[in-house]
């Protein structure tokens, strides 16, 4: 595979050797993966359309760094190996590109069984955190703005006891009340946070890759439990470092605590928000369930405003071709339309398997577009796609008899067909231009969702009731 490349599976050497090549890093710096991604919940700007296209150039994308390679610099794989179960497992485009040199017999795992084999053989669990550890760990802890100041020893030393956890769909990693002995970085994946209101649990905030849990644990004296119960909402991919390994940094670099100190106030704002204000805990809860947590772009319609004209729809269809790019329906929350139109997601899964490359982010933020020239339409995308955002389109021609693979030749020919997020045209979003009530908005993250729904129930309270 070449870099950049999202697969659902992995690869163990029963034969053979495999060249790994690290070729573009100087190109595309690798983005943190445990950098500080905290937002302000009360922030009430909506984004409408993508920044402006100079700004989009330092838009850093999610990349992986399974091996510590320079770049150009070469690394050779042997039977009893493993590669690509880093980006797998966390969803993260492929840091290398393999090539076998030699006669291989390779042993292709997908990730549904990679997951279980970790989970039930020690061994493997063992090889595959030791590959981790010794490949990559080192260098992300590096690049970690948190831990930016500390010496390479102390890092090598921390990455030596970290351990490395996995979550499955809904299981805990925390109970409230318990005792805490640790502090997560979360690799990949969402964390819900919970705390107990009036003797119901009540969702008080999210955590997701690059941000940590159980900090404020750490920090506040007197405080040795769980304040919340945290749980996985899918899978999950997290990095487990123990109380005592932590304090060994705090001692020495006091920077560090202070940035953590930053990161448990925020949270603890967070969830005090959440409490006072219970529909955030609704609207993160919808966010987490529907996707909407996943994306840098959703589109979303107000229902009260619009008409249904479907202005915003012919805008679309009239700037694609006239072939429209969503679906005027979905998921509703709150009066709120969440359109079956591509959610630009952060960990985009339709990435996953496309045989020929035709889907892909297109450096321009985080768009993912398709190119209908190197579409062969055969729909592994729109099965992936978890929010039904793309649909095979029947352009109306067969394949030529030239055509390759041969299966093809003389049958329909389909394309994939999804939002493009207009990146290609200076005005932004048709569908947010071309509506004539102002009703359609595209919103980067949970927080502008929030904002937008929290706008609306500010709108409707009865007068002299509480604000
Ligand atoms: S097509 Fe689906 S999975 Fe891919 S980025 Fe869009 S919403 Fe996400
Ligand atoms: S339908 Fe087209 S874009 Fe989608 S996976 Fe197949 S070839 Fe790639
Ligand atoms: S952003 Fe552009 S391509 Fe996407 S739904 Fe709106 S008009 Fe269509």
């Amino acid at each position: 595979f070449e870099e950049g490349t999202y697969l659902d599976l992995a690869f163990f050497v029963a034969e053979g050797t495999v060249d790994l090549v690290l070729k573009k890093l100087d190109q595309a710096p690798t983005a943190p993966i445990f950098g500080a991604t905290s937002t302000d919940p009360q922030a009430t700007a909506f984004l409408t359309r993508p920044p402006p296209r100079d700004e989009r150039a330092e838009i850093t994308y999610l990349a992986s760094a399974d091996f510590d390679l320079a770049g150009g610099e070469r690394a050779e794989l042997k039977e009893g190996d493993f590669f690509g179960e880093i980006g797998a497992l966390n969803g993260w485009p492929q840091s290398v590109t393999a090539t076998t040199t030699s006669i291989c017999t390779l042993v292709q795992i997908r990730l549904p069984a990679l997951r279980q084999i970790k989970r039930k053989s020690k061994a493997l669990r063992k090889q595959l955190d030791d590959a981790y550890r010794s490949r990559t760990l080192d260098r992300q802890l590096r690049t970690t703005p948190l831990l930016a100041s500390c010496s390479p020893e102390m890092l090598e030393a921390l990455a030596r006891k970290v351990e490395l956890t996995s979550l499955e769909p809904g299981e805990s990693l925390a109970e409230e009340g318990a005792l805490a002995d640790s502090v997560y970085l979360v690799r990949s994946g969402f964390l819900k946070v919970s705390q107990r209101v009036d003797g119901a649990p009540m969702l008080v905030s999210y955590a997701s890759k690059g941000q940590t849990v159980g900090e404020a644990e750490l920090l506040v004296e007197g405080v040795d439990r769980w304040q919340a119960t945290v749980t996985s909402v899918g899978y999950s991919e997290l990095v487990r470092v123990s109380h005592e390994s932590f304090r060994a940094v705090l001692r020495q670099h006091p920077d560090v605590e202070r940035t953590l100190w930053e990161f448990a106030v925020d949270r603890v704002k967070r969830n005090g928000y959440a409490r006072r204000r219970p529909g955030r805990s609704y609207t993160t809860d919808f966010a987490l369930s529907k996707g909407v947590v996943q994306g840098t772009s959703v589109l979303v319609i107000d229902l009260d405003v619009c008409t249904r004209c479907d202005d915003c729809v012919r805008g679309c269809a009239s700037t694609h071709e006239g072939r429209q790019r969503f679906i005027r329906e979905g998921d509703t929350f709150e009066g709120f339309l969440v359109a079956r139109s591509c959610y630009h997601c952060q960990d985009p899964v339709c990435l996953i398997g496309c045989p020929t490359g035709a889907i892909a982010r297109v450096n321009v933020g985080s768009v993912v577009a398709i190119d209908d020239a190197l579409c062969i339409g055969c729909g592994s995308c729109a099965n992936n796609c978890p929010y039904d955002a793309i649909v095979m389109h029947d352009t109306g021609t067969a394949w030529p008899e030239t055509a390759q693979p041969a299966r093809l030749r003389g049958e329909a020919r389909l394309v994939a067909s999804k939002c493009d997020l207009c990146h290609t045209s200076e005005a932004g979003p048709a569908c947010v231009a071309s509506c004539p009530h102002g009703c359609a908005y595209r919103v980067q993250n949970v927080e502008e969702f929030d904002a937008l729904v929290e706008a609306k129930r500010v709108q409707v309270q009865p007068l002299g009731a509480d604000a």
